[in-house]
């Protein structure tokens, strides 16, 4: 990171133009050659437990390595442990076919392509993953996807060539079985990307977050994932370890802005006084040690749940830890913004685009209110069983 990666930004950040027009977005080169020496030197799908595709961590042991990585917006590639890429890796480990594996989790496991996750849809509110109205309908042997998705990141990349779809197959179903799971190449007859939408008026080249038509769409039934009607079962599953991957990050973006704090304040003097030594600035980097030194235990903590008993068994601490991680990370940026003053909103300094990108995992990752009401229910629930109700 710091030999490599870290000095890189620059050159990555110059290449990649902040406009609309993503069909002219290019890969930058350095992130090729860097991608090639993390390769080399055994740094790659850190993120799966599974020794037969990297080091095999625990997510304990991925922890303080997603951390460090989630000092630079850049690194997550460099290690081939970028989203959406990784929660799709773990969908086709988990429920792929051997088919399925061999077309699509191959070349992603290598590096070679890029993919996208396109679940949200404009007209539903999508933070209920049963709401989900585009269909996918078993037409003899294929499968016909009708509707329009926004929102799907890594769409625009030059790289991007698989899409997984959700869509309603059974709508007379239970709520839960209602949805499939549909593989398919971006470049499929009917799939348009009509827009990359800005994020705080960024288009986040090269990847981009793509809003997508699907017309009259028709691929093989046997590229369905996992079977139809287990479209709800999988996206709850690739929010599982994945799901903490950007809590982990996170961590790691909230440091870089305490260590930028902490040397703006001791460099720099007004009224004959370091930053460091006026107003209540020093208790500001107190309370941002404490803070993060907690949101990292917590993480920690559920990590470690996630090992021990699995993504059920962990579900309030993943929870937990999407609300508070972001928060505290959010009131550290944003101090460090403030002590930097101007700077601190202008692009010399990564404060802004770190502000930016993490105010968005508040609602991608699921927004706050939704792991509230989970952990809420949980913990209510210890309280309303019968046995517990009577004692
Ligand atoms: C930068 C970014 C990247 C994304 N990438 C992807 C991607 O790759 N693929 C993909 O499919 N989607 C992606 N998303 C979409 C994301 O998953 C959804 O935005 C999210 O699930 C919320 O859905 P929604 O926007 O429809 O909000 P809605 O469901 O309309 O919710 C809006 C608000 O309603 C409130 N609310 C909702 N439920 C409750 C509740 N139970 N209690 C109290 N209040 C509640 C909350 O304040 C919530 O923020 C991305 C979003 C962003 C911003």
């Amino acid at each position: 990171m710091q030999e490599h990666v870290l000095p890189a930004e620059s050159e990555y950040f110059a290449l990649v133009p902040n406009h609309s027009d993503w069909r002219v977005w290019k890969q930058p080169p350095v992130m090729e050659a860097l991608k090639t020496k993390a390769r080399k030197e055994g740094l790659w799908n850190l993120f799966l437990p599974n020794p037969e595709y990297g080091p095999g961590l625990s997510n304990v042991e991925y922890a303080p390595v997603a951390e460090i990585m989630g000092r630079s917006a850049i690194a997550p590639e460099v290690f081939n442990c970028s989203a959406p890429d990784t929660g799709n890796m773990e969908v086709l480990l988990k429920y792929g076919s051997d088919t399925q594996k061999q077309r699509w989790l191959t070349p992603l496991l290598s590096g070679e392509i890029r993919s996208a996750f396109c679940m949200t849809e404009p007209d539903v509110a999508s933070s209920d993953a049963t709401n989900m109205r585009a269909t996918a309908l078993i037409e003899g042997n294929h499968v016909a996807l009708n509707g329009r998705k926004w929102w799907s990141s890594g769409i625009a990349h030059p790289h991007c060539q698989l899409l997984i779809f959700m869509g309603l197959t059974h709508a007379a179903a239970s709520r839960y079985q209602r949805h499939s799971m549909v593989l398919l190449p971006l470049d499929t007859a009917g799939v348009k990307i009509e827009r990359v939408v800005p994020v705080f008026g960024s288009y986040d080249a090269p990847c981009g977050h793509g809003e997508v038509t699907f017309t009259n769409v028709r691929v093989p039934l046997d590229h369905i994932v996992g079977g139809p009607g287990r479209g709800f079962e999988i996206a709850q599953g690739r929010l599982g370890p994945g799901r903490i991957h950007h809590c982990m990050r996170t961590l790691g973006a909230a440091e870089r802005a305490l260590d930028l704090m902490c040397r703006r304040s001791l460099q720099r003097e007004a009224f004959g006084k370091t930053l460091a030594e006026l107003g209540g600035n020093a208790d500001l980097i107190a309370d941002a040690r404490i803070k993060l030194e907690q949101a990292r235990l917590l993480t920690l903590k559920a990590a470690w749940m996630l090992d021990e008993v699995g993504t059920k068994g962990a579900r309030s601490e993943i929870s937990q830890i999407k609300v508070a991680v972001p928060n505290i990370a959010l009131e550290i940026i944003d101090r460090a913004i403030q002590i930097h003053g101007g700077a601190g909103v202008s692009d010399d300094f990564p404060l802004a685009k770190l502000f930016g990108n993490i105010r968005t995992l508040r609602i991608a990752d699921g927004p706050d209110e939704v792991h509230r009401a989970l952990i809420a229910k949980l913990e209510l629930h210890k309280y309303q069983s019968r046995s517990v109700a009577s004692a």
